[in-house]
């Protein structure tokens, strides 16, 4: 019995040692980068409440004065990171309300992220101190329309970087009911997240709350953001 109970003492004591290990690795990665510029969910609800002021037509314009160009002329700490598509309906400092040193703002066509995209948002957390990353996809996606329509017979050709990219969206969708672009656009919007949680830093980040990643899909017609589930 006792020795039964010093086993159990032991396996107890491996677990919260593990535990204590991880904890310290977590943090060791999250120590190297730069501190936050502010809490991730309070972050999300700037950018949250600029889009509900975008979308009421009551834009206030934060940060668009000389004071702030040239406050932030000395240094960047952006609240926010996000990922959007190159389209020009689409600029997050416009849906955002947002100004000079608010966001720090990656767009590609159809907001996939190469490595050159995990690369960009990567430093905008280590260095700049953003604790929020939003992956911003929209619907009638002009890109995701042309993988989507261009999916069939094209398997083994070559079809340039920016359809490589979002073949997996289309794959995955395919079969879905509903729509086939706005799958795929969702679908996109939920592999690019996954895709960003292949930079380690980042994925440990995430994973001690340290760090939010979040999707959206812009709507063009009402200007409205629906935020993915988990
Ligand atoms: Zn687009």
């Amino acid at each position: 019995m006792v020795i039964r109970r010093r086993k159990v003492l032991a396996s107890i004591s491996i677990v919260l040692a593990l535990a204590a290990l991880s904890v310290i690795a977590t943090h060791t990665v999250i120590a190297a980068v730069h501190a936050p510029t502010m809490p991730p969910a309070e972050a999300l609800k700037l950018l949250l409440d600029g889009n509900q002021r975008f979308v009421a037509g009551k834009l206030e314009h934060p940060n668009q004065t000389p004071e702030r160009r040239a406050e932030v002329a000395k240094g960047q700490h952006p609240f926010a990171a996000v990922l959007a598509c190159a389209d020009s309906r689409t600029p997050p400092e416009i849906i955002f309300d947002r100004g000079l040193g608010d966001i720090f703002t990656v767009r590609v066509a159809g907001n996939v992220a190469d490595k050159v995209v995990i690369e960009s948002l990567d430093y905008s957390v280590k260095h700049l101190g953003v604790r929020v990353v939003m992956v911003l996809g929209h619907r009638r996606c002009g890109a995701v329309i042309a993988a989507v329509e261009g999916h069939e017979g094209t398997a083994d050709q070559d079809v340039g970087p920016m359809l490589s990219e979002l073949r997996p969206a289309v794959e995955a969708s395919k079969g879905m009911p509903g729509d086939p672009v706005e799958n795929a656009v969702r679908e996109n919007v939920k592999l690019v997240m996954k895709n960003l949680a292949t930079s380690e830093e980042l994925a440990a980040m995430v994973k001690s709350g340290d760090l939010k990643v979040v999707g959206g899909i812009y709507d063009l017609d009402t200007g409205t953001i629906e935020m993915l589930k988990d």
